[in-house]
């Protein structure tokens, strides 16, 4: 198995893990059971792991998303299988293009897995009726070279091999490494370097090496006027239980690359993003995103399961983190909201 093959399993793992905590009441997301097969439950520490992880993410995002109304470009990079582009539709929220990118092998199956269920397809081609009255699309037309067995249309939702493109939604299949390419299939999507933009990266810039994660950001900054970024991943992994996270990962065949980024908050904000040109940054643990979260809901959560192991709980929450930066005026003054 090669380092790339161990990196796209860690997908596998994520959507399971958010299944076990969706099915055990932790939040509701109804269509995380499309992808995956088989349920697995998973200890109450890793679903009030990924509870927190959830909510804290769509904490940062709905405080973008109240700043713009709405009339913003999300970009989720290394999104595997997640499903926040239906969750938001679900909840009435629209934004004018939600863009998803993780290596083709993956996307391959996202968009095979969403050619084969209506409820997946129904959402997007809806969405993309409504938008046809007033979106001027690129005009998607295929590459030369895809097979037309490759090819699936319904509606306006179009699959080309590895990628899916709709007017408001679209699946790339690309290496964030390569960003010549990131360039062009960006193009493709129709996006638009000057409306205010939302990246998203879950447990996927630790993966990549610190020269790649650093283009990538740079790039990032470089090319977009008005940015937010949150970035949800490891951090604190030079103690003991920080290397045992470590060698739990080597022995799936799979390394954290990008460690150097991981080891204080203080080196995510520094090294990972305004090093490279964004205006800020903040981050916190996820001792302190957990404290933060709406009490009333914690409450809930906090009554679904017996947590055995608050150590254990406490320990795990300590070794994650979210940062978020921006570039740009319209989260210039975060720090106020
Ligand atoms: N963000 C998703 C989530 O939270 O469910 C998936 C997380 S999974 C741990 C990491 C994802 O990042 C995988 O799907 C992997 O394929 C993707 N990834 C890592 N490095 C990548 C790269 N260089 N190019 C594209 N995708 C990458």
């Amino acid at each position: 198995m090669s380092f790339d093959d161990g990196v796209q399993a860690t997908n596998c793992d994520a959507t399971k893990c958010k299944y076990s905590a969706v099915k055990m009441g932790y939040w509701q997301d109804d269509f995380i059971q499309y992808f995956v097969t088989g349920y697995e439950r998973k200890t109450p520490e890793i679903n009030r792991g990924y509870y927190a992880r959830t909510k804290g993410v769509a904490m940062f995002m709905d405080k973008f998303l109240k700043k713009t109304g709405s009339n913003c470009q999300i970009i989720n990079l290394g999104a595997g299988f997640d499903t926040l582009y239906w969750r938001l539709k679900n909840s009435g929220i629209t934004v004018n293009n939600y863009i998803e990118i993780d290596f083709a092998s993956v996307t391959s199956k996202k968009c095979f897995l969403i050619k084969k269920n209506k409820i997946l397809l129904q959402t997007i081609s809806q969405q993309a009726i409504r938008s046809m009255t007033n979106t001027n699309m690129s005009g998607h037309r295929e590459p030369p070279g895809i097979p037309v067995s490759q090819i699936f249309s319904e509606g306006e939702v179009k699959i080309i091999g590895s990628d899916l493109h709709a007017p408001d939604y679209h699946i790339i299949g690309t290496d964030l490494r390569n960003l010549t390419e990131l360039d062009k299939k960006l193009t493709q999507c129709g996006i638009n370097f000057d409306v205010p933009t939302m990246f998203l990266t879950e447990c996927v810039l630790v993966y990549m090496e610190p020269e790649s994660s650093s283009m990538l950001l740079h790039w990032i900054a470089k090319k977009f006027n008005d940015i937010f970024f949150i970035n949800y991943e490891q951090v604190n992994m030079n103690d003991n239980f920080g290397r045992i996270m470590l060698d739990n990962l080597r022995n799936r065949g799979c390394q954290l690359a990008g460690v150097d980024a991981c080891l204080s908050s203080q080196t995510q904000m520094d090294s990972r993003f305004v090093r490279v040109g964004w205006d800020s940054a903040r981050s916190w643990n996820m001792i302190n995103v957990y404290e933060y979260l709406p009490e009333e809901d914690r409450y809930r959560m906090e009554r679904l399961e017996m947590l055995d192991e608050l150590e254990l709980l406490q320990q795990l929450l300590q070794h994650y983190c979210i940062t978020i930066a921006w570039k740009g005026i319209t989260m210039a003054d975060v720090d106020h909201l």
